[in-house]
C-alpha cells in the first residue's frame, strides 16, 4: 500500500494475522515490541518509514483503553489496508464499537489510498 498519514516515502507490505493465545493481551504487546526492536526499528519520526511495525487490531471480545494499548485498535476505520484484509477473514462480522460489518466502514472510509495485493 501508499504510506498512510505522511512522512514515509516508500510503500509499505501490510499482513494481518489471526493468532491463538493464552498470553494476556499486555504479554503480546510486549513481545510484538520485542520483534520490533530485534529487527531494528527505531522510532525516529512518527509514521515514517520502518522496518516493521506489528500492531494489536482486536483482542477477543476485550476492551483496553490505556495509554499503552488501545484495543480494538483506534484507527481500524481509517486505514483501507486495514479494513480489505478484515473484511476477506471476517466478511460478517461487526466492529464491537461500531456495529458496523468491515464492508461498511470500508465504503464510508475516506482513505484513498491504492491497495494492491502481493504474491
Ligand atoms: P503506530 O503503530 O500508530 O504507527 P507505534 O508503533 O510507534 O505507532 O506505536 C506507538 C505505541 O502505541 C506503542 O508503544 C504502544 O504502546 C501503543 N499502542 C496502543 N495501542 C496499541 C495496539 N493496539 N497495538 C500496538 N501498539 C499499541
Ligand atoms: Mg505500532
Amino acid at each position: 500500500t501508499e504510506a498512510w498519514g505522511g512522512v514515509a516515502k516508500g510503500k509499505f507490505l501490510n499482513q494481518l494475522a489471526v493468532i491463538s493465545t493464552s498470553w494476556s493481551a499486555w504479554e503480546v504487546l510486549e513481545a510484538i515490541q520485542e520483534i520490533e526492536a530485534e529487527l531494528g526499528r527505531t522510532r525516529e519520526e512518527p509514521w515514517g518509514d520502518r522496518t516493521m511495525d506489528i500492531d494489536i487490531l482486536f483482542y477477543g471480545e476485550e476492551f483496553i483503553d490505556t495509554e499503552k494499548l488501545k484495543v480494538p485498535h483506534p484507527f481500524i476505520a481509517e486505514r483501507k489496508f486495514v479494513l480489505v484484509p478484515l473484511l476477506e477473514l471476517f466478511p460478517d462480522r461487526k466492529h464491537p464499537i461500531s456495529g458496523k460489518t468491515f464492508a461498511q466502514m470500508l465504503r464510508e472510509s475516506e482513505d484513498k489510498s491504492e491497495i494492491e495485493p502481493y504474491f
